[in-house]
Protein backbone atom coordinates (compact mmCIF):
# COMPACT_ATOMS: atom_id res chain seq x y z
CA UNK A 1 0.00 0.00 0.00
CA UNK A 2 1.20 3.58 -0.91
CA UNK A 3 2.71 5.79 1.86
CA UNK A 4 0.78 8.58 3.13
CA UNK A 5 4.33 10.43 4.93
CA UNK A 6 7.75 8.97 3.41
CA UNK A 7 10.39 10.57 5.74
CA UNK A 8 14.30 9.12 4.48
CA UNK A 9 17.34 9.95 5.50
CA UNK A 10 16.38 12.82 7.69
CA UNK A 11 18.99 14.94 9.81
CA UNK A 12 18.21 17.69 12.07
CA UNK A 13 19.99 20.08 14.25
CA UNK A 14 19.31 23.42 15.72
CA UNK A 15 21.85 25.83 15.00
CA UNK A 16 24.54 25.31 17.73
CA UNK A 17 23.10 22.12 18.92
CA UNK A 18 23.80 18.33 18.70
CA UNK A 19 21.87 16.65 16.17
CA UNK A 20 18.59 15.44 17.12
CA UNK A 21 17.75 13.53 14.13
CA UNK A 22 20.61 11.09 11.82
CA UNK A 23 19.79 9.65 9.21
CA UNK A 24 16.28 8.93 10.42
CA UNK A 25 14.07 7.27 7.99
CA UNK A 26 10.34 6.63 8.58
CA UNK A 27 6.56 5.70 6.85
CA UNK A 28 3.53 6.13 7.47
CA UNK A 29 1.00 3.90 5.01
CA UNK A 30 -3.06 3.96 4.49
CA UNK A 31 -4.44 1.97 7.35
CA UNK A 32 -1.57 2.41 9.23
CA UNK A 33 -1.51 4.01 13.05
CA UNK A 34 2.39 4.40 13.68
CA UNK A 35 3.59 5.99 17.49
CA UNK A 36 7.10 7.88 17.61
CA UNK A 37 7.69 7.24 21.35
CA UNK A 38 10.23 9.20 23.75
CA UNK A 39 10.81 10.85 26.39
CA UNK A 40 10.54 14.64 26.70
CA UNK A 41 13.12 16.99 25.27
CA UNK A 42 13.54 14.05 22.56
CA UNK A 43 12.87 15.54 19.30
CA UNK A 44 9.29 14.38 18.96
CA UNK A 45 7.35 17.82 18.67
CA UNK A 46 10.71 18.84 16.38
CA UNK A 47 9.67 16.46 14.11
CA UNK A 48 6.46 17.39 13.90
CA UNK A 49 7.75 20.84 12.64
CA UNK A 50 9.66 19.06 10.61
CA UNK A 51 7.09 17.49 8.93
CA UNK A 52 4.87 20.73 8.64
CA UNK A 53 7.67 22.94 6.95
CA UNK A 54 8.18 25.05 9.66
CA UNK A 55 11.44 23.71 10.25
CA UNK A 56 13.82 22.78 7.75
CA UNK A 57 16.15 19.94 7.65
CA UNK A 58 19.75 19.64 7.31
CA UNK A 59 19.38 17.14 4.98
CA UNK A 60 17.21 14.05 3.67
CA UNK A 61 14.00 14.37 2.61
CA UNK A 62 10.16 14.32 3.58
CA UNK A 63 6.57 13.95 1.86
CA UNK A 64 3.44 13.55 2.38
CA UNK A 65 -0.22 13.83 1.70
CA UNK A 66 -2.77 16.04 2.37
CA UNK A 67 -2.54 16.45 6.49
CA UNK A 68 -4.65 17.11 9.35
CA UNK A 69 -2.86 18.37 12.41
CA UNK A 70 -3.89 17.88 16.29
CA UNK A 71 -1.16 20.17 17.93
CA UNK A 72 0.23 19.54 21.69
CA UNK A 73 -1.60 22.30 23.22
CA UNK A 74 -4.55 22.49 22.85
CA UNK A 75 -5.02 26.18 23.96
CA UNK A 76 -3.34 27.20 20.57
CA UNK A 77 -4.84 24.97 18.76
CA UNK A 78 -7.85 27.62 17.77
CA UNK A 79 -8.03 31.33 17.35
CA UNK A 80 -9.26 33.10 20.50
CA UNK A 81 -12.06 35.75 19.26
CA UNK A 82 -14.25 32.83 16.66
CA UNK A 83 -16.18 30.04 18.18
CA UNK A 84 -14.78 26.71 17.74
CA UNK A 85 -17.68 25.82 15.17
CA UNK A 86 -17.00 29.09 12.99
CA UNK A 87 -13.21 27.64 12.66
CA UNK A 88 -13.56 24.06 12.16
CA UNK A 89 -16.17 25.32 8.86
CA UNK A 90 -13.29 27.60 7.76
CA UNK A 91 -10.98 24.90 7.96
CA UNK A 92 -13.05 22.21 6.53
CA UNK A 93 -13.94 24.69 3.61
CA UNK A 94 -17.54 22.51 2.89
CA UNK A 95 -20.99 23.45 4.34
CA UNK A 96 -20.87 21.02 7.33
CA UNK A 97 -24.12 19.65 8.40
CA UNK A 98 -25.03 18.20 12.07
CA UNK A 99 -25.39 14.97 10.65
CA UNK A 100 -21.71 14.92 9.78
CA UNK A 101 -20.49 16.58 13.27
CA UNK A 102 -22.64 15.79 15.96
CA UNK A 103 -22.29 11.53 15.58
CA UNK A 104 -18.49 12.48 16.28
CA UNK A 105 -19.44 14.67 19.08
CA UNK A 106 -21.30 11.63 20.48
CA UNK A 107 -18.15 9.74 19.96
CA UNK A 108 -15.49 12.24 21.32
CA UNK A 109 -17.67 12.67 24.42
CA UNK A 110 -17.69 16.03 23.36
CA UNK A 111 -21.09 18.40 24.18
CA UNK A 112 -22.25 19.89 21.14
CA UNK A 113 -22.91 22.83 22.81
CA UNK A 114 -19.27 23.40 23.12
CA UNK A 115 -19.03 23.63 19.69
CA UNK A 116 -20.75 27.06 19.55
CA UNK A 117 -18.61 29.14 22.56
CA UNK A 118 -15.14 30.41 21.60
CA UNK A 119 -12.07 28.67 22.93
CA UNK A 120 -11.46 30.23 26.34
CA UNK A 121 -14.67 28.79 27.81
CA UNK A 122 -13.57 25.08 27.26
CA UNK A 123 -11.28 22.75 29.10
CA UNK A 124 -7.80 21.68 27.40
CA UNK A 125 -9.19 18.13 27.19
CA UNK A 126 -12.53 19.66 25.67
CA UNK A 127 -10.43 21.83 23.32
CA UNK A 128 -8.01 18.69 22.84
CA UNK A 129 -11.39 16.58 21.69
CA UNK A 130 -12.59 19.31 19.18
CA UNK A 131 -9.27 19.78 17.82
CA UNK A 132 -9.39 15.96 17.57
CA UNK A 133 -13.06 16.75 15.74
CA UNK A 134 -11.89 19.04 13.38
CA UNK A 135 -8.71 16.86 12.53
CA UNK A 136 -11.50 13.71 11.35
CA UNK A 137 -13.63 16.00 9.69
CA UNK A 138 -10.94 17.41 7.21
CA UNK A 139 -10.72 13.74 5.99
CA UNK A 140 -7.17 14.11 5.10
CA UNK A 141 -5.02 11.42 4.15
CA UNK A 142 -2.79 11.40 7.42
CA UNK A 143 -3.36 12.72 10.67
CA UNK A 144 -0.20 13.84 12.86
CA UNK A 145 -0.63 14.12 16.08
CA UNK A 146 1.28 15.53 18.83
CA UNK A 147 0.55 14.21 22.33
CA UNK A 148 -2.94 14.74 21.65
CA UNK A 149 -4.90 12.97 24.10
CA UNK A 150 -2.50 14.49 27.21
CA UNK A 151 -5.18 16.43 28.50
CA UNK A 152 -8.05 13.53 29.24
CA UNK A 153 -8.45 11.05 31.69
CA UNK A 154 -7.37 7.58 30.40
CA UNK A 155 -10.84 6.38 29.91
CA UNK A 156 -11.72 9.08 27.71
CA UNK A 157 -8.48 8.61 26.29
CA UNK A 158 -8.57 5.38 25.26
CA UNK A 159 -12.38 6.14 23.83
CA UNK A 160 -11.22 8.93 21.84
CA UNK A 161 -8.29 6.88 20.40
CA UNK A 162 -10.83 4.04 19.71
CA UNK A 163 -12.47 5.88 17.59
CA UNK A 164 -9.32 7.38 15.87
CA UNK A 165 -8.67 3.79 15.35
CA UNK A 166 -12.00 3.25 13.52
CA UNK A 167 -10.66 5.87 10.60
CA UNK A 168 -7.95 3.85 10.27
CA UNK A 169 -9.17 2.62 6.67
CA UNK A 170 -9.47 5.73 5.34
CA UNK A 171 -6.35 7.22 6.38
CA UNK A 172 -2.96 7.03 8.42
CA UNK A 173 -1.99 8.11 11.75
CA UNK A 174 1.08 9.38 13.00
CA UNK A 175 0.70 9.40 17.30
CA UNK A 176 3.63 11.28 18.89
CA UNK A 177 3.93 10.03 22.51
CA UNK A 178 5.44 9.85 25.19
CA UNK A 179 3.37 7.02 26.56
CA UNK A 180 4.47 3.94 25.96
CA UNK A 181 1.85 1.72 27.58
CA UNK A 182 -0.70 3.48 24.86
CA UNK A 183 1.41 3.04 21.73
CA UNK A 184 1.75 -0.69 22.95
CA UNK A 185 -2.10 -0.46 22.83
CA UNK A 186 -2.74 0.90 19.98
CA UNK A 187 0.27 0.93 17.75
CA UNK A 188 1.06 -1.15 14.44
CA UNK A 189 4.81 0.12 14.36
CA UNK A 190 6.22 2.14 16.81
CA UNK A 191 9.68 4.08 16.10
CA UNK A 192 11.56 4.77 19.68
CA UNK A 193 13.65 7.85 19.90
CA UNK A 194 15.57 6.51 23.07
CA UNK A 195 18.18 5.16 21.88
CA UNK A 196 18.75 7.49 19.09
P1 LIG B 1 9.90 16.65 22.74
O1 LIG B 1 8.73 17.13 21.94
O2 LIG B 1 10.26 15.23 22.49
O3 LIG B 1 9.72 16.93 24.20
P2 LIG B 1 11.34 18.79 21.38
O4 LIG B 1 11.31 18.41 19.95
O5 LIG B 1 10.38 19.86 21.83
O6 LIG B 1 11.19 17.48 22.29
O7 LIG B 1 12.81 19.29 21.75
C1 LIG B 1 13.95 18.50 21.49
C2 LIG B 1 15.22 19.23 21.91
O8 LIG B 1 15.41 20.37 21.09
C3 LIG B 1 15.18 19.75 23.34
O9 LIG B 1 16.46 19.58 23.89
C4 LIG B 1 14.83 21.22 23.18
O10 LIG B 1 15.37 21.96 24.23
C5 LIG B 1 15.49 21.55 21.87
N1 LIG B 1 14.76 22.63 21.17
C6 LIG B 1 13.43 22.66 20.93
N2 LIG B 1 13.10 23.76 20.22
C7 LIG B 1 14.25 24.45 20.04
C8 LIG B 1 14.59 25.68 19.37
N3 LIG B 1 13.65 26.42 18.77
N4 LIG B 1 15.88 26.06 19.37
C9 LIG B 1 16.85 25.31 19.96
N5 LIG B 1 16.60 24.14 20.60
C10 LIG B 1 15.33 23.72 20.63
MG1 LIG C 1 6.75 17.82 22.53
Amino acid sequence: MSAVLDIKNLTFSYPNGDFLYKNFSLSVKKGEFVCLLGPSGSGKSTLFELICGNLKQNNGYISHKKMAQIYQDPYSSFHPTYSIISQIKDAVKRDLTKDEYLPLCEKLALDENLLHEKPHKLSGGELQRCSILRALLLKTELILADEPTSALDNITQLDVLKHMLKTLNECGILLITHDRALAKWCADKTISLEHM
